[in-house]
C-alpha cells in the first residue's frame, strides 16, 4: 500500500519499530491510525469508528475520553507533575493509591510496590522473590513455575514466565530457572478418557510431579492469571485452582496471582482471586488500574513476604530497586480517580449484570462451523476459528477474521486463531449485540472465502 510522502502513515513506517509486529510486513501495509476516542468506541483518521472490542489492550475499563480522568491528572500535574518515591521520599497521591489498594485487596496485603507496566510488576515480583529466599537463607530455592501459554510480560526474565513461543524464539529464551507446567486448555491438554474434574487435577498432578523432579527446596514461586489472556483467553476448567493451591501450600511454594487483565472488575468481581477463590501471596495489578490511560503498574505483597525483604534491606542497608517513575504522582491520580469512578458507578455489578448477554452471544458464534471453541468470563471471551484447508498455517483464519471485523468497525485481536474480546467495562446491553452481530457478519464473511 503506497501513503502519501510526509502522510503519519509514512512517517510511522519510516520511524517506528512496533511492538508485535512483523516489521517487513508494516513497511508494506503501514499502520492504522488511531485519533480519537469516547467510550467503547475509536476513530481512524479517516473518521472511520470502530467498537474498541479490546479495550485498547484489555486495559480501558471506563471507556475512552473520561474527561474526570483529564482531570485528574491536569490537577496533579500543576500541583507537582513529579516526585519520586526513592530512599524515604514519599507524595500524596502514592500513599493514597497504596492505602486504596491495600484497603480493597482480595486477601489481606501488606504493602503495595509501584512500577509502570505489567512486565515491571512481575520482574519485581521475581527479584523480590529471589532476594526473599537469600534473606531466609535458603539460597538454592530460587526457581519458578509459571504454566505453557501463560503471559507475564517481555521483560528478559518475564518473557521466560511467559509459556508461548514467540517470546522465547530467537531471543535465547527462557533464561534458566524458570519452568513451565501444563495449561489449563481442556481440550488440547486432555488425555484419552479424561473429564474436565480429571484434567483438572492431572494438571495439580503434572505440576507436583515437576516439583518433585527439581526438588521442592528449590522452588520458590508458582506465576499464574486467574484467567490467561494474551495465551488465548483460557478460562481454567472446574476444580483447576482448587487441586492447585494446596499442592503449592503443601511445598512452601509462594503463589503470584497475575491480575494484570483480570484486577478491577473483568471477571465480574473486583479481582479474579475472588472469582476463584484465590489465596496469592503477591498481586500484581496494572492495565485497568488507570485504564491505561497512564502507565502504572503494582505489586501487591503480604507479611509473609514482606518480613524477610524487610530484613534483608536493613541488613544491606537498602532494597537495591526502584524506577525513576515507580508510584509517579499524575499516574498515581489518575488510577485513584479511575478506581473511584469504578467504585461509583458500580462497574464490578454492570459487569456481572451483563455479562450473562455477553456470554451468550459469544457462545452463540459456535452456531459458525468455523467456530470449534468459545471461552470466557465475565466481559472477557475469545472464539477460536479453524478449518480444515488452515491446518497448517496457524493464525492465518485469525488474521482474516481480523481483517473481515475491521472492515465492519470492529477491532479485535487474534491470537492465533481465537479471537478475543476484552471491551470497556462500561459496554451496554446494545453495545454488546452490536458487537456480536459485527464479529458474527466477520466470521460469515470468512466462512464464505474458504
Ligand atoms: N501480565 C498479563 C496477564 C498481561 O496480560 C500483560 C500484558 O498484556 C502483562 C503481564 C505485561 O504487561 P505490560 O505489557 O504492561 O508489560
Amino acid at each position: 500500500m503506497s501513503h502519501l510522502p510526509n502522510s503519519l502513515e509514512a512517517r510511522d513506517i519510516a520511524y517506528q519499530l512496533h511492538a508485535y509486529t512483523d516489521a517487513r510486513r508494516h513497511e508494506e501495509n503501514g499502520p492504522l491510525v488511531i485519533e480519537k476516542g469516547e467510550g467503547i468506541y475509536v476513530e481512524d483518521n479517516t473518521g472511520k469508528r470502530y467498537i474498541e472490542a479490546m479495550a485498547g489492550l484489555w486495559s480501558v475499563a471506563v471507556g475512552f475520553g473520561e474527561k474526570r480522568l483529564v482531570e485528574a491528572a491536569a490537577r496533579q500535574m500543576e500541583k507537582l507533575p513529579f516526585y519520586h518515591t526513592f530512599s524515604h521520599k514519599t507524595h500524596g497521591p502514592s500513599v493514597e493509591l497504596a492505602e486504596k489498594l491495600v484497603s480493597i485487596a482480595p486477601v489481606p496485603m501488606s504493602k503495595v510496590y509501584f512500577t509502570n507496566s505489567g512486565s515491571e510488576a512481575n520482574d519485581t515480583a521475581l527479584k523480590l522473590i529471589w532476594y526473599r529466599s537469600n534473606a531466609l537463607g535458603q539460597p538454592e530455592r530460587k526457581k519458578v513455575i509459571s504454566r505453557v501459554r501463560g503471559y507475564h510480560g517481555v521483560t528478559v526474565a518475564t518473557a521466560s514466565l511467559t509459556g508461548l513461543p514467540n517470546n522465547h524464539r530467537s531471543f535465547d529464551l527462557p533464561i534458566a530457572r524458570i519452568l513451565h507446567t501444563t495449561s489449563p486448555h481442556y481440550r488440547t491438554m486432555k488425555k484419552d478418557g479424561e473429564d474436565e474434574a480429571t484434567f483438572a487435577k492431572r494438571c495439580a498432578q503434572d505440576l507436583e510431579d515437576l516439583i518433585l523432579a527439581e526438588g521442592p527446596e528449590t522452588i520458590a514461586a508458582f506465576f499464574a492469571e486467574p484467567v490467561m489472556g494474551a495465551g488465548g483467553v483460557i478460562v481454567p476448567p472446574e476444580g483447576y485452582w482448587k487441586a492447585v493451591q494446596p499442592v503449592l501450600k503443601k511445598y512452601g511454594i509462594l503463589f503470584v496471582a497475575d491480575e494484570v487483565i483480570c484486577g478491577f472488575g473483568r471477571t465480574g468481581e473486583m479481582f479474579g482471586t475472588t472469582t476463584f477463590n484465590l489465596q496469592p501471596d503477591m498481586i500484581t495489578l496494572s492495565k485497568a488500574i488507570s485504564s491505561s490511560y497512564l502507565p502504572i503498574s503494582a505489586l501487591m505483597v503480604n507479611e509473609t513476604v514482606y518480613g524477610p525483604v524487610a530484613d534483608e534491606s536493613h541488613k544491606i542497608g537498602v532494597w537495591g530497586h526502584g524506577y525513576t517513575a515507580s508510584g509517579h504522582p499524575v499516574a498515581a491520580a489518575v488510577a485513584l480517580e479511575n478506581i473511584k469512578i469504578i467504585e461509583e458507578r458500580n462497574l464490578v455489578g454492570h459487569v456481572k449484570a451483563i455479562s450473562p448477554l455477553f456470554q451468550k452471544r459469544l457462545k452463540d458464534l459456535a452456531a459458525s462451523p468455523l467456530v470449534i471453541e468459545t471461552r470466557g468470563i465475565g466481559l472477557i471471551g475469545a472464539a477460536e476459528l479453524a478449518h480444515g484447508a488452515y491446518l497448517d498455517k496457524p493464525g492465518a483464519l485469525g488474521a482474516l477474521a481480523n481483517a473481515e471485523f475491521h472492515a465492519r468497525g470492529l477491532i479485535s485481536r487474534n491470537m492465533g486463531d481465537s479471537m478475543a474480546f476484552c471491551p470497556p467495562l462500561i459496554i451496554t446491553e446494545a453495545q454488546i449485540n452490536d458487537l456480536f452481530d459485527m464479529a458474527e457478519a466477520g466470521i460469515e464473511a470468512v466462512s464464505k472465502t474458504l
